[in-house]
């Protein structure tokens, strides 16, 4: 949109007003177009994906053509697609804002929100099909929104180990703690979704603990699903996933099972429980 009457296709810059038939660039900082000397005077950079104007300062990352330099609304766009693009399709459209509306969970909603300011680790759990899973995306998504998070990847516990088990049949490049070692350095937020229904054995337990180890240790965030209390995660995985799990944030999330309904007529509860308070103030990378 040129500023300015442009009756023969005439372009008028912004600062100053020289009238021409070359297309003018604009500047997301005031929405204005300049012309290319206004906007080199100004100290002006273009973004490489989207060729807009900015006077602060651009981020270079290879995320999304090669080495270049972008402006922090491509950047958050393209961690943001990146990011759903992880969550499996059933999924997919799952928000806070269409997660079971009733009247009778506007205090999840509003746990969930709470969640979302103070909170890294958060494990919540409850029965099967009460919506754990769509609260979890719903959180993640809505941390993105308000810049909690950059980025975030949704992991299936089931999918992560059966690659490990493949990966230490020798059946792929990497070998398992290889897989385990990319998933605690994702440098966002990871949700690990349906802890504690796979077999388990000495390989199962050692490396989800090495998993919920390394994101516990290294304090980088993480949303856990299961329907394990902690005391049922304590006896199926041993004390010392359950007692990392259990230093963060712990949520129960009640309900009938809604994905066997038509309509929602449950009125799931939360409630939260801090078992003890950890250094919450580091911040998630990246
Ligand atoms: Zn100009
Ligand atoms: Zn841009």
């Amino acid at each position: 949109m040129p500023e300015g009457g442009t009756p023969n296709k005439m372009n008028t810059c912004s600062h100053c007003q020289k009238q021409s038939e070359k297309e003018l660039t604009m500047s997301m900082d005031d929405g204005q177009h300049y012309c290319r000397e206004c906007a080199i005077s100004f100290g002006m950079h273009t973004c490489n994906s989207c060729g807009k104007l900015t006077k602060k300062e651009l981020i270079r990352t290879s995320q999304i053509y090669s080495g270049c330099d972008y402006c922090e609304v491509c950047v958050t766009e393209s961690n943001t697609r990146r990011s759903l693009e992880t969550i499996p399709q059933v999924y997919k459209q799952c928000t806070l804002e269409n997660f079971m509306r009733n009247p009778g969970n506007e205090l999840a909603i509003s746990r969930a929100a709470e969640l979302i300011k103070r909170t890294n680790h958060f494990y919540l759990f409850g029965p099967p099909g009460v919506g754990k899973t769509h609260l979890a995306v719903g959180i993640l998504k809505k941390m993105v929104v308000v810049g909690k998070i950059a980025r975030f990847k949704f992991v299936g516990i089931q999918d992560l180990l059966t690659d490990c088990r493949r990966a230490s049949k020798g059946l792929d490049d990497e070998n398992a703690d290889d897989l385990i070692d990319k998933a605690i350095q994702f440098p966002g937020y990871l949700l690990l979704d349906d802890i504690g229904t796979e077999k388990v054995t000495d390989f199962v337990q050692e490396k989800l603990y090495r998993l919920v180890d390394g994101r516990y240790s290294s304090q980088t965030g993480m949303i856990i699903t299961s329907n394990l209390n902690l005391a049922e995660l304590s006896r199926r995985l041993g004390e010392r996933i359950a007692s990392r799990v259990g230093s963060g944030l712990v949520a129960e999330i009640t309900g009938d099972d809604f994905r066997l309904k038509h309509h929602y007529e449950s009125e799931p509860s939360i409630k939260t429980s801090e078992v003890e308070e950890p250094d919450y103030t580091a911040k998630t990378v990246n």
